[in-house]
């Protein structure tokens, strides 16, 4: 599939495709959950709402938004699609502004849009990563600047306190999780660790103070960048510095406009893209499929999104 295709130039054929993804096995009533295809009815050419169902079960209607990012949106459903496939192929990301012209609709809208994308990007599986002589990579990375300066960073030069700081993990060959933190203190750093890397995992950073006295039940191994030593043996953090090349050239060159507290819709859009990367045999189409089967049980309200942090 690439953008010159039928889905994204007709909505019935985008509704279709919609419903190949969330509904693999058929509709599914998303008010009582009833997958029973003798019990759901397609009321298609009796009412003028397209892509209309009715659940015999529990009596209601619905159609493939209902429940989803797309609930109650007026963007035509060829475009929902257009703008998932776009997001989900754009290795760098894709402003809003060009997102706006693109898609013909207001800039506004676009960016709502895009956000609710970005939901639908979240990974909600807590499975921890690594395990029994798997490596996990552990790095910090600052960029742009802090909305909210502390009187301590306006006294001195640019610190580490006056920028963004993002911690990732990596397994290697595998997958990312990205976190936006305040100020990345050994604490929180260590707690991330915790929650997320397997007991027994081989865990490389470099080293940094913060991951010092980190968990006994890891194999932590350092790398020296400071005396240009980047591999040793088979210790590296080359893998998590390769996400956070790519992640800092979108945010540079794509959403220098990302306002702090949508940090983490960002990092969640460049982890979706790194654990669904060409590397790991997925390719554009795979990657918009999975987009659109993440948008069930996602609901974003754009309140949510303006509200002050
Ligand atoms: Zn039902």
């Amino acid at each position: 599939m690439n953008i010159t295709d039928p889905t994204f130039q007709d909505d019935a054929k985008a509704r279709k495709w919609l419903e190949a993804q969330i509904w693999p096995n058929g509709p599914e009533c998303p008010h009582c959950g009833n997958a029973d295809g003798g019990k759901i009815k397609a009321l298609e050419g009796k009412t003028t709402r397209p892509g209309l169902f009715k659940c015999n079960e529990c009596r209601e209607q619905f159609t493939v938004t209902v429940g989803t990012v797309m609930e109650r949106s007026k963007i035509p459903l060829r475009k929902w699609a257009m703008a998932m496939f776009v997001m989900a192929a754009a290795k760098k990301g894709i402003s809003a502004h060009q997102m706006h012209r693109m898609m013909d609709i207001p800039y506004k809208t676009a960016w709502f849009l895009m956000h609710r994308i970005r939901e639908a990007m979240k990974d909600s599986r807590l499975v921890p990563m690594g395990g029994n002589g798997k490596v996990v990579e552990a790095d910090e990375t600052y960029f742009g600047n802090r909305e909210v300066v502390t009187k301590r960073t306006k006294r001195g030069k640019a610190s580490h306190s006056s920028k963004r700081a993002v911690v990732a993990l990596v397994e290697r060959g595998g997958e990312v999780r990205s976190f936006h933190v305040p100020a990345p203190g050994q604490f929180i750093v260590q707690e991330i660790i915790k929650k997320n890397v397997a007991n027994k995992t081989r865990l490389h950073t470099d080293e940094s103070r913060i991951y010092h006295g980190i968990n006994a039940s890891y194999s932590h191994e350092t790398v020296k960048h400071t005396a240009a030593e980047y591999v040793h043996g088979d210790v590296t953090t080359n893998s998590v510095e390769g996400y956070f090349s790519v992640f800092k050239r979108g945010m540079r060159g794509t959403y220098q406009q990302c306002g702090e507290k949508h940090l983490h819709r960002y990092l969640t859009e460049f982890d979706f893209r790194y654990n669904r990367r060409t590397a790991l045999g997925v390719n554009d189409t795979q990657r918009a499929e999975e987009l659109a089967k993440g948008a069930l049980g996602k609901r974003l309200m754009y309140k949510a999104v303006t509200a002050k942090q």
